[in-house]
């Protein structure tokens, strides 16, 4: 999980859980902010169930298991997930690919058992990574059925997941009446509604290069999320050469092109989540060109130079914090 970024901890009452492999922070002001909470947790415990890889029975573990053999039934979560992931690696041209699962199993990046692989084991995960070959009927149909067609594909929704049970900790806030706060999903930050004073939020945003909770700068967002995806937190060192857990789908190495972090700013989790991880691996250049052709998008590039990039839309609401950077 990229850095946890700091926020503006305004409201007086905060909940934590380990979910989906990260610390979850629920930041909220309501008499009833525990019991809230708790529907929070146990409705991202529901889509973890379903979506992680970490245990046999998960929808996206049965979809893996058949893979090659039988479509399988999901339920609309998963289908909803798999359906706008398909979207996203359109959108960045396969950057983001949530067929990457056998490169990441070969990688195994944060397992502590985690080395350089082979060439030759490297093309062999790399052919089966196509976002295009994964089938999603339609959800005009009663039945949400997927389908990977070769034997060995790995469908790992590790990139977008956490950025979905955000937008769901959202909506059910909401649904509480709660109109403001901050739901932190290790890196994934909701700020939604602005503070109390009627300001925006004040998200940090980590410094790659100091240790979690260090902050270079600061954007200030009313009701978007802000999500980073960095190389900094999970990776392995051999031979002096730095591996992360963020691949890139077109060489089958952890991306490697000059960025050490990259922030979206969008009005919804699951999107911002894609592409961070999507973007991170585009690079500064057309990372950049692709956000600013979306409208409503916003991003801050970290290089490993420590320049700082904003998109135009950010100019006036990022305010760079640490001298050793510099804001191009
Ligand atoms: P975080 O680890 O903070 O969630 P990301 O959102 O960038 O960071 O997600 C990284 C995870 O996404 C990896 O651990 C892996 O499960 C998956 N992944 C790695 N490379 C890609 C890729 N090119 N496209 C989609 N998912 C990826
Ligand atoms: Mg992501
Ligand atoms: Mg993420």
């Amino acid at each position: 999980c990229a850095g946890c970024a700091k926020v503006d901890e305004q409201a007086p009452y905060i909940a934590h859980e380990f979910m989906l492999d990260t610390d979850i922070i629920i930041n909220i002001e309501d008499s009833r902010a525990p019991q809230i909470s708790t529907a929070v947790f146990q409705r991202i415990a529901q889509i973890e169930k379903k979506m992680t890889l970490f245990s046999q029975d998960s929808e996206i573990a049965v979809l893996n298991a058949q893979a090659g053999q039988k479509a399988v039934e999901v339920s609309a979560d998963t289908h909803y997930v798999l359906t706008k992931a398909i979207a996203m690696s359109k959108i960045t041209r396969g950057a983001f690919d949530p067929t990457i699962g056998p490169l990441v199993k070969l990688w195994d990046v944060g397992s502590g058992l985690a080395r350089v692989p082979g060439d030759a084991e490297i093309q062999k995960a790399l052919a089966l990574v196509d976002y295009r070959s994964l089938q999603i009927n339609p959800d005009s149909d009663q039945l949400h059925t997927v389908f990977l067609p070769r034997l060995g594909q790995v469908v790992d929704l590790g990139g977008i997941a956490k950025g979905y049970s955000g937008d769901e900790a959202k909506r059910i806030l909401l649904e509480h009446g709660v109109r403001q706060g901050i739901i932190n999903l290790g890196g994934n930050v909701m700020a939604f509604g602005h503070k109390k004073d009627g300001n925006p939020w004040r998200v940090g945003i980590q410094n790659p290069l100091a240790p979690r909770g260090t902050y270079l700068g600061i954007v200030y967002v009313s009701d978007k999320a802000v999500v980073t995806s960095g190389g900094y937190e999970r990776y392995f060192i051999k031979n002096g050469r730095r591996y992360h857990h963020i691949i890139d789908p077109t060489t089958g190495y952890p991306a490697n092109n000059g960025l050490i972090s990259v922030t979206v700013v969008a009005d919804r989790g699951i999107e911002a989540d894609a592409l961070s991880t999507g973007v991170y691996v585009l690079g500064l250049t057309e990372g950049k060109q692709l956000i600013d052709s979306m409208d409503g998008v916003e991003a801050i590039f970290i290089t490993n130079e420590r320049k700082v990039y904003t998109t135009a839309g950010l100019k006036d609401c990022f305010q760079l914090t640490d001298g050793d950077f510099s804001y191009e």
